[in-house]
């Protein structure tokens, strides 16, 4: 049976032709029942409250029933784990229902994740648990809230079905929406198994679509692919620097987890920094420390090396591959200085920036000081508070002074308030720490889906100081350090 839900589709990706998915329906989930919603992606869909509060949009959710004009598919992508090549991968759990034309006009994708087996599934099981579609969801908000390209989360649905992990868990299946999901991997799969004719269409319809300069561009002896590796790359650098800014690990950087759109994909294992450690691994199955937070923006370059290896057969010439590449050296450096001079509230760029970025990045290394605390601390006292709490989070008081009187000197000596809101709107009061998602996530298992709801509405205005929710910005709690979080999902 179909529901209508007065939506229209533009499918373009399904257009593409069967090379390049499987068409199939989601399995259904049993019993489902509603874990969290989005009110701002529903509406960002035109999706009224009204249909959202239906039993028809839980159904629809849950992969149980059909919405009229989609066209259900899984798509194949490859992709380099860890390091080595995998070979095909491919949504193993998702199912891309289809493009909504959004009131905005713009096309937006809705792809349900943990929706059962596809062709793809390999030894999986198609679904996904509780607890990581939580934390999806979560983050994907989160993330817009601070700014950072994200995929973003519509909503979660659970049901009692077991779900075999490490212990008996329940399945949950997470709605994301984005303007599309491919991703390096979909080039390297096409670039490595000899379809060049669908790389070239693949490519034609990623160019068209998001990046349309790419076409006319004079730059690169006028060859628009290898203007889309660097585009691409300007992007992902913008998207990194971002992250390392802001303190967050994204946990599994292997490049099917690559957005071509520069967004942040697929939450695993995920994490915000608590105390400031620039080797922090977040990710329990990465005892190598291969996508450590220090890493990031090294590994975002190999990644893109690997896309760029796609993309030969298109560009031709592997010098105009490495030239469309060599920005990235410059981009990230210059995205990541302006992002922490923000933080520091300055406005203009000066020479003695850098050295003062790094020395108080090797304070709260040496310190152990919580990361989003002190940022945040340091803006309240730019603010006209007192330093006494910035001051506080060091063990090396000394130090400590010395590179205050140097950042005063630097900027305005009296509180100014141009750069204390510069600070306040850029080192954000709220982050989704991991304590903070388990709590939401152990009172869910229990049926109690009112943590979830509160969190998300936090950390949807995370730069707001929302006094009456002191307790999220606080210290992680002891417990926080032994929480574990692997690739098990
Ligand atoms: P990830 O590490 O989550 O990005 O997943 C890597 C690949 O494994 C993708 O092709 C996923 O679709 C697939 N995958 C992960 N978990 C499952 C699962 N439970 N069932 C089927 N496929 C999965
Ligand atoms: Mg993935």
């Amino acid at each position: 049976m179909d529901v209508d839900g007065g939506l229209r589709w533009n499918n373009r990706f399904a257009a593409l032709g069967p090379a390049f998915f499987t068409r199939l329906a989601p399995q259904p989930l049993p019993a489902p029942y509603w874990v969290g919603r989005s009110r701002a992606v529903a509406r960002e869909l035109g999706l009224t409250e009204e249909w959202m509060a239906s039993q028809a949009a839980l159904e629809v959710f849950a992969g149980n029933l059909a919405l009229a004009g989609s066209a259900p598919l899984a798509s194949v992508y490859s992709g380099h784990q860890f390091g080595q090549w995998a070979g095909q991968l491919g949504d193993g759990r998702a199912i891309l229902l289809g493009e909504l034309v959004t009131p905005g006009g713009a096309g937006l994708e809705l792809q349900l994740k943990g929706s059962g087996l596809t062709p793809y599934s390999r030894m999986g099981d198609g679904r996904a648990v509780l607890r990581s579609s939580i934390r999806e969801f979560l983050c994907s908000e989160a993330m817009h809230g601070l700014g950072i390209p994200t995929s973003r989360a519509l909503c979660v649905t659970g049901s009692d079905a077991p779900v075999r992990r490490e212990e008996i868990e329940t399945a949950a299946v997470v709605t994301r929406v984005a303007p599309s999901f491919v991703r390096f991997g979909h080039f390297e799969h096409f670039s490595y198994s000899g379809q060049h004719d669908e790389l070239k269409r693949l490519a034609d319809y990623v160019i068209e679509r998001f990046y349309p300069a790419c076409r006319d561009s004079a730059e690169f002896s006028g060859n628009p692919y290898a203007a889309l590796l660097e585009a691409v790359s300007a992007r992902t650098a913008a998207m990194v620097a971002q992250w390392q800014a802001v303190g967050f690990c994204h946990g599994v950087m292997n490049t099917d987890n690559m957005s071509i759109l520069g967004l942040t994909i697929d939450y695993g294992p995920f994490q915000f920094l608590d105390a400031f450690d620039p080797g922090h691994i977040c990710n329990h199955s990465d005892p190598q420390g291969r996508y450590a937070y220090n890493r990031q923006p090294n590994i975002a370059y190999w990644n893109l090396f690997c896309l760029g290896q796609a993309l030969l057969p298109l560009i031709g010439e592997p010098e105009l591959a490495m030239a469309a590449l060599e920005p990235y050296k410059t981009v990230f450096p210059r995205e990541l200085e302006a992002r922490m001079r923000a933080k520091l509230g300055l406005a203009d760029e000066q020479a003695p920036d850098r050295e003062l970025i790094e020395t108080i990045l090797k304070l709260l290394a040496q310190d152990r000081v919580d990361y989003t605390i002190f940022w945040r601390r340091l803006s309240q006292h730019r603010a006209g508070g007192p330093q006494e709490p910035v001051r506080d989070l060091f063990l090396d008081r000394a130090a400590f002074d010395a590179w205050m009187l140097r950042y005063a000197a630097r900027s305005a000596t009296v509180p100014d308030p141009a750069q204390a809101e510069l600070m306040l709107r850029t080192n954000p009061k709220y982050v989704l720490r991991n304590h903070l998602g388990e709590q939401a996530i152990r009172a869910a298992k229990l049926h109690d889906f009112s943590e979830v709801e509160r969190l998300l509405a936090v950390l949807e205005q995370p730069f707001d100081e929302q006094p009456e929710r002191d307790a999220y910005a606080g210290f992680p709690p002891d417990w926080a350090s032994s929480i574990s979080i692997s690739c098990s999902s």
